[in-house]
């Protein structure tokens, strides 16, 4: 086991994670990054609606954090998957698949959301390239395209009036028998909208660039991208191991500045939000890094008798 106590371990290095890094290594804490390095939008060539950075390959986001981050040398990163945490406030350990063991005071889950796999046929190849899940990161490569929005009830109503903004061009695919009500189904149409209720049997598609959606019926419906209601869960459960309380949505319940119910234990970006915006992610990790920061101050300050 590592004899030393470090301030931090962060799990997870995407843009929530590194960001509570670069907030701890101004703080002159020590923290190591364990990154398993699947962040959900490796899948995309640009990331989107990062001030600065619109565009940039997710990568080579990564990438400048890192190098920036590297400049504090109390922050080292580590590439592995975490497989288990024990132990409480300011004495957690913290061991990766490949046996390797760290100790800390505090600890920030900053471990994102996974997909769970995509059930429908040719979806997997384009996703990422013409198919989508958020309008504002990708909405705008799209506008004015025929469109396909494969969702179904409340989640479809909301994906159509969100998406409407990019292009009129809109066709809903339900996959399948829907719960869309027949007002809900008159609204979509007053806005132009077609709803198809068909299982889909196949994206079709060539090198990434969608081309129809072949439904079970026979019908077909052209289009040059898709937006789709993902199906996501938490990336770990040793969130729940450790005691925290966990939202309906897989998301760990935790305040302003990333504080979950269990002392010590801290989470933010999309492990602790369903925002999914890596904006608000990063975000969410600076105020996660202060807010260590912050309690290790108040615990040195009251130690002092
Ligand atoms: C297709 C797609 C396109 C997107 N496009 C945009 C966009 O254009 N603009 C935008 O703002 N947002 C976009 N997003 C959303 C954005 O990717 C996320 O909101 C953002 O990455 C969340 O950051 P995070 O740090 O919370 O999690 P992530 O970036 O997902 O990082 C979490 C990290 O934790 C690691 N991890 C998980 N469990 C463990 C473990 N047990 N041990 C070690 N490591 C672990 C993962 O491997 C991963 O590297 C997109 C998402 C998708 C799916």
């Amino acid at each position: 086991m590592s004899e030393v106590l470090l301030d931090a371990v962060i799990i997870g290095g995407g843009p929530a994670g590194m960001s509570a890094a670069l907030a701890l290594g101004r703080s002159r804490r020590s923290a190591v990054v364990i990154d398993e390095g699947r962040p959900r939008n490796r899948v995309t060539h640009e990331m989107h609606n990062f001030l600065s950075r619109d565009g940039i390959a997710p990568a080579e986001f990564r990438r400048i954090a890192r190098e920036q981050i590297s400049q504090y040398p109390a922050i080292k990163f580590v590439q592995g998957k975490t497989e288990s945490v024990e132990g409480s406030d300011g004495d957690f350990r913290i061991r990766t698949v490949d046996g390797k063991v760290f100790r800390s005071k505090k600890l920030l889950f900053a471990t994102g959301k996974r997909d769970l796999p995509l059930d429908i046929s040719g979806l997997d190849e384009v996703y990422g390239k013409t198919a989508f899940v958020c309008p504002y990161c990708d909405g705008w490569e799209l506008q004015d395209q025929q469109l396909v929005m494969i969702a179904k009830g409340e989640g479809a109503m909301h994906l159509s009036k969100v998406l409407i903004g990019w292009s009129a061009n809109l066709t809903l695919c339900t996959n399948g028998p829907d719960e869309l009500n027949a007002e809900q189904r008159e609204e979509l149409g007053r806005h132009g909208i077609t709803v198809k209720d068909s299982p889909i049997h196949k994206i079709e598609s060539e090198e990434g660039n969608v081309k129809q959606v072949l439904l079970e019926n026979g019908e077909s419906v052209a289009c040059t991208g898709i937006f789709f209601a993902p199906k996501l869960a938490a990336a770990t459960d040793l969130p729940q191991y450790l005691g925290c309380e966990v939202s309906e949505s897989g998301s760990i319940v935790a305040d302003r500045i990333g504080k979950t119910n269990i002392p010590g234990v801290f989470s933010a970006g999309d492990a602790a939000s369903d925002m999914y915006q890596a904006i608000a992610a990063a975000s969410m990790g600076a105020l996660a890094g202060m807010g260590i920061n912050a309690e290790l101050l108040d615990e040195a300050w009251k130690s002092v008798r």
